[in-house]
């Protein structure tokens, strides 16, 4: 295959009076008899090459074969573009069609399609420019994270993704299983007999990779995972997936106020990383989805994060004269639609909540001397609500064992984990950012079907 030049390089340098190879998709055609104007994009960038063709010096019949969605091979000289927007074209000298795409099928016209149809094609939707942009940020923000934790000597730890721990309670969980779904083996209870399934035990896709993170760190100070976590959840919601990516730093020799410090450190540098990095894809999606998305990523990478605690946060909401969907005391989760009213309308920066009551989480969280609230930490984001939450963790293991009798986890199966408190037992705290969450914080996209390449939810496994 002739050398390619990437069409954001391209454009990026400017240079002209040289020939160069391209290769992409026809967005569009246009043009008379004598000369046809294509729009070229190879999803190296937002924007497109435009591609002057002199019809005269072409084959007629593999021209009329050019049309949007088409694969190509131009060869051509750069010439400075006398269009705006754009710094330079490309006069053709040589066209090879890949492959064509039927005007009559294929689904990605001009005309601007709904994000709902695009989702009912999400084989095509990467060549949109919407979804060119949500992956091309999605990647960056993949690469920056683990700039991030690289720079500032944390070490990536990959967990199990197939996990017999069903202790975190954080959300229903699918099962992994080999047996014959229609004759299952038995005991004589008449249960479902695991020990002839695979592992020889009850087995589930992960919902978190913390508890493994917490034995990396116990070890290794510092280190974070970066992976799927799946949740069996029957929420149809746009902030919730059955699959998502999940960030998971954990530390030893850390509280709750260094965890705090982390994760606002850690998603302003995101942002900035964001706005540094992806300024062309920001723009339109600025233009196109979001007016206030770059003034809004600004607001949140140059402004202090507003701390409260759970109660101070309830007393707020109680004096709101708002009436919820969900109403509010204490003891009671925090829905969206509060987490929402503290961010957007009370203090019209992100939150951080802390300290809340222990009943409402889970058994790691360490416990405050109140006897009713836990070290926990959540970060609240404008338009996402709770993109981040995290502990300090119980590190006493007759406070951690206490607890867990008191939550009916099951301490045998847990037994590892409890010896991490029994052995060199540290402070130690972590959060884990949901990536998507992130994504549509970044993208300013609305439903987070539209910031992951193939969605799963309830109801859909397509693609
Ligand atoms: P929520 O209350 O919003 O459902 P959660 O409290 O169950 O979230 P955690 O268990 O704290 O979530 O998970 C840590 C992070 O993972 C959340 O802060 C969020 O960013 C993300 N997250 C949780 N569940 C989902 C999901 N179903 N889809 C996408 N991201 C999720
Ligand atoms: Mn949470």
């Amino acid at each position: 295959m002739m050398k390619r030049t990437r069409i954001s390089d391209l454009l990026e340098s400017g240079q002209s009076g040289h020939e160069a190879t391209v290769m992409g998709w026809v967005r569009t055609k246009r043009g008379n008899k004598n000369v046809a104007f294509i729009a070229l994009n190879d999803g190296s960038c937002i924007s497109n090459l435009q591609i002057v063709v002199n019809v005269a010096d072409f084959d007629e019949e593999v021209l009329k074969k050019v049309t949007t969605g088409a694969s190509l091979r131009i060869n051509g000289l750069v010439v400075p573009s006398p269009g705006q927007g754009q710094s330079v074209e490309m006069q053709a000298t040589g066209l090879e069609l890949f492959g064509v795409a039927d005007p009559e099928s294929y689904p990605l016209q001009k005309k601007g399609h709904t994000l709902e149809f695009l989702r009912s094609i999400a084989h095509l939707r990467p060549r949109t420019n919407t979804f060119g942009a949500v992956l091309r940020i999605r990647h960056a923000m993949a690469f920056a994270i683990h700039k991030y934790f690289n720079d500032n000597g944390f070490f990536y730890l990959h967990t199990p993704i197939i996990t017999a721990s069903d202790a975190e309670g954080a959300g229903e969980m699918f099962r992994v299983t080999t047996l014959d779904m229609k004759n299952p083996p038995c005991n004589e209870k008449g249960d479902i007999d695991y020990s002839q399934d695979f592992f020889g035990r009850e087995t589930n896709l992960t919902v978190s990779g913390q508890l493994e993170g917490e034995l990396g760190a116990l070890a290794l100070s510092q280190i974070y995972t970066f992976g799927p976590t799946f949740r069996a959840e029957n929420s149809n919601t746009p902030r919730h997936l059955a699959e998502f990516w999940m960030i998971e730093p954990e530390m030893a020799f850390y509280d709750i106020e260094d965890d705090m410090d982390l994760a606002e450190d850690f998603l302003k540098y995101l942002i900035r990383y964001a706005l540094q990095h992806c300024g062309d894809d920001l723009k339109f999606l600025n233009e196109m989805y979001d007016k206030e998305l770059i003034e809004r990523l600004h607001l949140v990478a140059d402004n202090a994060f507003i701390r409260l605690t759970y109660t101070e946060a309830i007393k707020i909401l109680e004096a709101s004269g708002k009436s919820f969907e969900f109403p509010i005391s204490w003891g009671k989760d925090l829905q969206s639609e509060h987490e929402r009213y503290l961010v957007e309308q009370h203090f019209h920066k992100p939150v951080i909540l802390t300290d809340y009551p222990r009943d409402i989480k889970a058994f790691y969280m360490k416990q405050n001397d109140d006897g009713k609230t836990v070290r926990a930490m959540d970060v609240l984001f404008p338009r996402i609500g709770e993109i981040i939450g995290g502990s300090q963790r119980e590190e006493d293991y007759d406070k951690l064992l206490r607890r867990m009798q008191e939550m009916n986890i099951p301490e045998e199966s847990m037994w590892w984990y409890l010896e991490t408190r029994k052995f060199g037992t540290v402070p130690h705290a972590g959060f884990g950012l949901g990536f998507e969450r992130l994504l549509l914080f970044v993208t300013g996209m609305g439903n987070i079907r539209d910031v992951i390449p193939f969605p799963r939810t309830p109801q859909n496994a397509d693609f």
